[in-house]
């Protein structure tokens, strides 16, 4: 493993240097139409407190993005497709446009959608979106997606080939550990992000959330230091696999390990989301418990993320939407 994670980061330093891109990011909402038997978001779930920002609170989010010199902010919540939340999304991202001329990259992360809601998103500015396909295998996909016309496996591919087509800078990934998922599951899910040649991938540890389905299975997934070292494994093989891609170190990782941020950026990630919601949202966005950094303030964490990345020989490339080499090299 030590061997593995060296040649990553030298593969990484080799293609990228030893920048680490920033995106402030915004969790919109909690309201989700879909019911995901993983995710605390999940509409079945009624012990979470419903919300959703409002314009001005997004546009601040963004205005401290920038301030803060961020260069990129990334929009997630869940999933809705009625057209009052299609609407303000693209107004939203034509006013967070405005910011400082363009200066401010966007970031998606909004689940699946029709092709004319993500042709009207990426029409009004936003030019990389986020959609993991969770598993690669359908079979295990729908172990920890109800069988219903709401969880479409192939739906969810299809989306990944139309933000594609668009001209999106694409993100895909999956999480790792989830109860039934072997290691073969997990080679197929590396083979299928070269296959789907997508610009970014974002790879995390399953955390078992109490209120969701998946919680009775929790004694038959990997332990925590085990999820973490599986998720550095996938991470390190993959910068190997497509040295120039972005990819993230998710929030997750360091949920289940404090350094696990760093670690997943020494084993080849380089991008990392710091969470600019306002503080009094940010436990309703319950995805799963015990996330990292929720009680922190925007500067703080920037000031921790400057120390913890320069001790690991790393720096944060401020201002820069820090797109993804392997898609602008291709355009
Ligand atoms: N609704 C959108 C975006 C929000 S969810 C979507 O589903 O695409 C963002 C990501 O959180 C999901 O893609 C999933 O991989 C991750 N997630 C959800 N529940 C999780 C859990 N219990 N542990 C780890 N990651 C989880
Ligand atoms: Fe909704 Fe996304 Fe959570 Fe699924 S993973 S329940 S779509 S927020």
């Amino acid at each position: 493993m030590k061997r593995l994670l060296q040649r990553a980061l030298e593969v990484k330093l080799d293609h990228l240097d030893n920048y680490v891109h920033l995106r402030g990011l915004i969790e919109y909402g909690n309201v989700c139409e879909k019911n995901c038997l993983y995710c605390g978001l999940r509409s079945g779930n009624d012990r979470v407190a419903r919300y959703c920002l409002s314009d001005e609170e997004v546009l601040s989010c963004a205005r401290l993005a920038h301030e803060l010199g961020y260069g990129s902010v990334a929009l997630q919540s869940g999933e809705r497709s009625d057209p009052a939340f299609i609407d303000k999304i693209e107004q939203l991202v034509r006013e967070i446009k405005k910011i400082d001329g363009g200066s401010l990259g966007i970031t998606l992360s909004l689940g699946e959608q029709s092709e004319e809601t993500y042709r009207r998103w990426f029409e009004a500015g936003a030019h990389r979106y986020l959609l993991r396909i969770e598993s690669s295998t359908e079979e295990l996909y729908y172990q920890i997606h109800p069988k219903n016309g709401r969880h479409d496996f192939h739906r969810r591919l299809e989306c990944l080939e139309t933000l594609k087509r668009l001209g999106y800078q694409t993100g895909t990934g999956v999480m790792v550990g989830l109860p039934g998922q072997t290691l073969d599951h997990l080679t197929d899910d590396l083979l299928f992000f070269k296959r789907m040649d997508v610009a970014m991938v974002g790879l995390g540890p399953y955390i078992p959330h109490p209120d969701t389905p998946l919680w009775r299975l929790r004694d038959r997934i990997p332990s925590a230091s085990e999820r973490m070292d599986l998720t550095l494994k996938m991470i390190a093989i993959l910068r190997i696999m497509m040295p120039e891609i972005n990819m993230v170190a998710a929030t997750a990782n360091q949920t289940v390990d404090p350094q696990g941020r760093e670690k997943a950026i020494a084993a080849g990630a380089n991008v990392i989301m710091p969470n600019l919601t306002p503080g009094e949202y940010r436990e309703s966005y319950f995805i799963y418990p015990d996330k990292a950094c929720v009680k922190d303030r925007p500067d703080q964490c920037k000031n921790c993320l400057d120390i913890r990345l320069a001790a690991i020989g790393h720096k944060i490339l401020y201002n820069a939407w820090g797109d993804s080499l392997a898609f602008t090299k291709k355009k």
